[in-house]
């Protein structure tokens, strides 16, 4: 932790510090504000600041959303130090699964999906006066669905004659013109600080970037003065983590200064997340290897490197097949010079793009906003339940496709969260209470009738946190024995359950957690994830008799009830096809049904990687299709193609 003299003093050096009059003075007379600005000029954590100093949210709470839940959780953190004041009171956070505030609190930080989750039940945003939406370029889902809701939030207060909702856009690059004619606001740009940047392609393609990665950071440390720290860009946990290993091992087999390798990713828990922005001590060179979370949301001083996979993991989705898919895709050219300016922050600096140039001319300009790419489900679920019924005119930034509404709505209809005149059914609405997709909370409720509640209520807290699987490449064999014990033979949903009830036995022993080679960080968090949906459940009417464990079968069925259209059939080529989209899948290695062939699989997730697969798979049998199968889709299923 720094003295507070000295954050003080870096908060006066923000290049946002000198514009801050002027800023207040723009935030009291308008009602919607762009505000544009570098990365690490001070947007994030001073704005808010600002407004509260000013007096300007007149006792009500300033909202600041963030794509990530590592960034609201970091930033508030950081805010609260300032203003020295503990975390969760006058300044706070709240995430899925994670509310750190409390009735004080003034300066909130939250995910977009929780603010979304929010005006659910109060569409009118009522206990706020700013909503600051920050790195809108980002466009993603629930970003892009609150600009519409808080369009809606600010007319209705005006007609209701309530005191104003004022919004404020912010983000570090963007289409302005775009943004100002959606909001009908004025575009105020904050004077950045930038060096200049050297800019290296490679002179042939690199297949193999996370290899190129490494080497590249390699020579880097050989090669040029201590002082000047590295950031590289890949695309998800595995990667990073085999990245920052390799690279840790090489350099303490190395003679001379020390690399110090720090990793950060969304789901990294948040301690470790902290140690990115500790100063660097004396020879020694920081290394620090991100996901594109570092491209905007958090700043971290020293970089004078960049390295560029130039990829990025995505979700894209297909409205005709129905396909949700995470894939490793190209960053825009937009996101390569983001991730180029993060090395000219103190001083010049280079960045190392791992693709040629020409390659680099084919990235797409932009990159697309996620509305247009993701499964509309979830969002569609809760802008019904917000009293939006027409959705095709909601005030969308970028409208989705006709087909991927009408498939979101007609998987609402199928789970029967919607009627088939298109209005929100009670069950439709206890759905949307949970913030679970909808599958899941389908499940969920369908668990309550099916008497197995306790067991679906773990096995979805164990799917909401990270793995609970340690895997040690030094210790393959000794994590696989240890893991083996848990396995059931039915899948991975039972395979969790027994996990689950396993640690919970253990009365949550670290001890026993090492020795079984489990996360206890994640143990844990499940538990608390489950304690919250418990609660929940029972505000929904939804509560578990005090029987006997369920039968393995009626969970199975049970998953179903929410996951009808995630299943893959074995082929007579002894391969799975996707019932529905019919495309070639197999099962994930991790699974614990990686060597079974069972008839059917349900799924809850696909993955691209050089194969698609399955991840969390259960065997399901065809009785139980027939019988958990929506009318329209077992007709579907039982006429031959
Ligand atoms: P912006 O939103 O404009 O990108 P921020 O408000 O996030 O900028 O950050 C402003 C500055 O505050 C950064 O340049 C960084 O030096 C500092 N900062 C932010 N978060 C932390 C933190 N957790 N620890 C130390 N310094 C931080
Ligand atoms: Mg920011």
């Amino acid at each position: 932790m720094q003295p507070d003299d000295v954050i003080d003093k870096q908060r006066k050096g923000l290049p946002i510090y000198s514009a801050r009059k002027r800023l207040v003075k723009e935030l009291n007379n308008r009602t919607n504000v762009i505000l544009i600005g570098e990365t690490g000029c001070g947007k994030t954590t001073q704005v808010p600041q600002y407004i509260y100093q000013a007096q300007l949210n007149k006792g009500l709470m300033i909202a600041c959303t963030q794509p990530r839940r590592v960034a609201a959780i970091t930033i508030a953190t950081r805010v609260a130090q300032e203003m020295r004041t503990e975390l969760g009171s006058l300044t706070g956070y709240c995430v899925r699964f994670d509310d750190c505030t409390n009735p004080q609190t003034k300066i909130k930080y939250m995910t977009d999906g929780m603010l979304l989750r929010e005006s659910v039940l109060d569409p009118m945003l009522k206990r706020y006066s700013f909503v600051i939406l920050d790195e809108a370029h980002e466009r993603t889902l629930h970003t892009d669905v609150l600009f519409g809701i808080c369009k809606r939030a600010q007319a209705r207060r005006k007609a209701d004659q309530r005191p104003p909702l004022k919004i404020v856009v912010m983000s570090a690059t963007m289409d302005a013109d775009q943004f100002s004619r959606y909001f009908q606001a004025d575009v105020l740009y904050l004077e950045g600080r930038s060096f200049e940047v050297e800019c290296f392609y490679t002179g042939e393609s690199q297949p193999d970037y996370v290899y190129s990665s490494m080497v590249t950071a390699l020579q880097i440390h050989r090669t040029r003065d201590l002082g000047e720290d590295i950031l590289i860009f890949l695309t998800g946990e595995e990667e990073i983590e085999a990245v920052v290993k390799t690279l840790r091992e090489v350099s303490q087999e190395q003679a001379g200064p020390k690399l110090l390798v720090y990793p950060m990713y969304s789901k990294l828990a948040s301690e470790a997340q902290l140690r990115v922005f500790n100063s660097t001590p004396e020879k020694c060179r920081k290394c620090i290897v991100a996901t594109n979370i570092a491209e905007t949301s958090v700043t971290i001083a020293g970089i004078q490197h960049v390295i560029d996979s130039g990829m990025v993991k995505s979700k894209s989705y297909n409205a005709h097949s129905g396909l949700d898919v995470l894939k490793v895709s190209r960053i825009s050219k937009a996101q390569a010079w983001q991730r180029l300016g993060r090395a000219g922050r103190i001083s010049s600096g280079s960045c190392y793009r791992l693709y040629t140039e020409v390659e680099f001319d084919a990235f797409r300009e932009n990159t697309i906003p996620e509305i247009l790419r993701s499964n509309l489900a979830s969002v569609i679920l809760q802008l019904f339940a917000l009293g939006v019924d027409d959705i095709k005119s909601f005030d969308f930034m970028d409208k989705p496709t006709n087909e991927s509404v009408e498939s979101a709505v007609q998987t609402l209809e199928l789970l029967g969260a919607i009627d088939d005149s298109q209005n929100i059914t009670p069950l439709g609405r206890k759905m949307s209470a949970f913030p679970l997709d909808p599958r899941m909370s389908k499940a969920l409720i369908s668990a309550h009738t099916n008497g197995c509640l306790e067991e679906i209520l773990s096995i979805i807290s164990m799917l909401s946190v990270d793995t609970a699987f340690i895997s040690t490449r030094s210790k393959q064999q000794e994590c696989q024995d240890a893991h083996r014990k848990f396995l059931h033979s039915e899948g991975d949903h039972l395979t969790l359950l027994n996990v689950y009830r396993s640690y919970k036995g253990s009365g949550g022993s670290k001890e026993w957690c090492s020795r079984n080679f489990l996360n206890q960080r994640n143990l844990k968090s499940a538990m608390d994830v489950r304690k919250q949906l418990k609660e929940l459940s029972a505000q929904n009417d939804l509560v578990s008799p005090c029987s006997s464990a369920a039968p393995t079968n009626v969970i199975r069925k049970t998953l179903l009830a929410g996951y009808f259209q995630s299943i893959a059939e074995l082929q007579v080529n002894n391969q799975y096809k996707l019932v529905i989209g019919s495309k070639t899948v197999s099962i994930h290695p991790s699974s614990a049904l990686f060597q079974c062939k069972p008839q059917y699989l349900l799924y809850n997730e696909l993955v691209q990687t050089s194969k698609c697969y399955m991840r969390n798979v259960s065997m399901i049998e065809e009785t139980a299709l027939i019988e958990v199968f929506p009318e329209p889709m077992r007709r579907k299923l039982q006429t031959p193609s």
